[in-house]
């Protein structure tokens, strides 16, 4: 199975609407033919979002009979049933996920998304791994010989090692000294989030977590800081470094 990203310009075709409403949707196929029926082709939104809206599958190729009707979704104009033959691409998922241009140069894309290119298997992974985290906290770098490496929030949510972390380190964020209870009263009580400071290696599928030397609890600032640039996982000091203000004088 390969990978794709197509380019879509929402001043011509609002592709989200119409891959929501219909599932399947033709998709002109120009002279292509290194795609292949059980593809994923990701749905690339040009300006002025620049990103990626959607993963899709192709189920059928060189279709020459445009049978579904989606002409609402283009705008006046556009009319992309007179381009055949066609891919029927079905629906994956949405990707709400933020993943921009720059995220994409960032794991080695280079230049625009003009036309239909094709996405190494390493970089189409690391889209994938991001995209399934929905509150955006997932980092992930490609190494030399392009292995991924990434900071996932499912081992910081178990909750055995997020008690063993807290117990010890207790509730102020590790980076600024924030402490929730002490800003919110009774509403903040016991509130703080749980960074995993190692990355993982895609090849290891157990991993085992040491809740002391690798979690370590973070404000939400400051969490959100840290997996800001989603290809380029920064670490706790090199985070503590930018920041121009703690909260320890508090205590
Ligand atoms: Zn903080
Ligand atoms: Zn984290």
């Amino acid at each position: 199975m390969s990978s794709f990203i197509i380019p879509s310009n929402k001043n011509k075709y609002d592709a989200t609407k119409a891959f929501n409403d219909l599932d399947i949707v033709h998709w002109v196929q120009h002279n292509n033919k290194s795609v292949q029926v059980g593809d994923i082709i990701y749905i690339y939104e040009s300006k002025p979002t620049q990103k990626i809206i959607l993963k899709t599958k192709v189920i059928e190729r060189d279709v020459y009979n445009y049978h579904i009707d989606d002409s609402q979704y283009s705008v006046i104009g556009f009319d992309f049933s007179s381009k055949g033959p066609w891919f029927s691409l079905k629906l994956v998922k949405n990707v709400n996920v933020n993943i921009s241009l720059t995220d994409l140069h960032n794991l080695g894309l280079k230049g625009n998304i003009q036309s239909l290119r094709s996405l190494d298997d390493a970089t189409s992974q690391a889209i994938d791994i991001i995209s399934n985290d929905t509150n955006g906290l997932t980092s992930v770098k490609l190494t030399e010989g392009k292995k991924i490496q990434f900071y996932t929030t499912r081992y910081e949510r178990n909750p055995k090692n997020r008690q063993v972390c807290l117990n010890y380190y207790g509730y102020n964020c590790m980076a600024c000294g924030f402490n929730f209870e002490r800003m919110y009263g009774e509403l903040g009580y016991k509130f703080v989030e749980i960074h995993h400071k190692k990355p993982l290696f895609l090849q290891n599928k157990e991993v085992s977590i040491d809740p002391i030397n690798d979690l370590v609890p973070l404000c939400s600032n400051c969490h959100r800081m840290i997996h800001r640039d989603k290809t380029n996982i920064i670490t706790l000091d090199e985070l503590r470094s930018k920041i121009s203000f703690t909260y320890t004088n508090f205590d």
